[in-house]
């Protein structure tokens, strides 16, 4: 079975370093081509204060010099609300029974059964859970039901099988969030060392989020 692949989503309002030494270590510990996803309307989400354009630009900028995490726009061109289960079963058929991996951070993964067809997710992709530090957050008792059967703790499983498992990775724990990234730079602050050192290449890249 070949190299899985695996998708990490969000709305990318801005890149941080958070999302992306978890989406490196994910990449490490499967063995996978992790392709990052920015989402264009979030359907449990607030609209992301740069747009589809300027999240993109600031991902390119992040990306660079590296060759683990690669670039995913399909759900920016697409109209309409962006469900993960329609871009999996999408990837499903480019892909064949290559495994696909949906990685999902622990706050994003409690908040899974409130998603379109959630439970059909399954039939077309792995999960990987990373560790979030921060977050205070509980899996419901429908959740847990939904995964126990599923549940593995070895990487390897994900490899031989093409969907159905889930998996906590344990990543090293980073407290960086988007929001607080933005409360920063509309404070006037400068926070060099939360984000990539490409997204300071160009003073207009973060102007979405400075006070004007
Ligand atoms: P916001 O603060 O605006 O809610 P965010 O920092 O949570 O944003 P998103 O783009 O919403 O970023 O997150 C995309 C995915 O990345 C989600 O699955 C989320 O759980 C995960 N994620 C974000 N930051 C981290 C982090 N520091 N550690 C682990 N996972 C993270």
């Amino acid at each position: 079975m070949s190299r899985p692949l695996a998708i990490f989503g969000g709305t990318f309002d801005p890149i941080h370093l958070g999302h992306l030494s978890v989406a490196w270590e994910a990449s490490e510990l499967l063995d996978a081509e992790v392709r990052l996803m920015p989402a264009s309307v979030p359907p449990h989400r607030p609209s992301p204060l740069a747009n589809a354009q300027q999240r993109v630009a600031m991902l390119k900028a992040a990306l660079q010099k590296q060759s683990r995490l690669t670039l995913d726009t399909r759900e920016l061109e697409r109209s309409g609300p962006s469900y993960t289960i329609d871009t999996l079963a999408e990837l499903r058929k480019e892909e064949g029974d290559r495994p696909l991996v949906l990685l999902l951070g622990a706050d994003a993964f409690a908040g899974l059964p409130s998603w379109h067809r959630w439970r059909e997710l399954f039939d077309v992709a792995h999960i990987g859970v990373l560790s979030r530090p921060g977050v205070d957050v509980a899996w419901s008792d429908e959740l847990l039901t939904a995964i126990g059967p599923r549940l593995i703790d070895d990487a390897s499983a994900l490899r031989v099988l093409p969907t159905g498992k889930v998996m906590e990775l344990s990543v090293t724990p980073l407290e960086i969030s988007a929001t607080r990234v933005r409360e920063l730079l509309a404070e006037g602050r400068d926070p060099r060392y939360l984000l990539p050192c490409g997204l300071f290449d160009d003073p207009s890249i973060l102007a979405p989020y400075r006070k004007a």
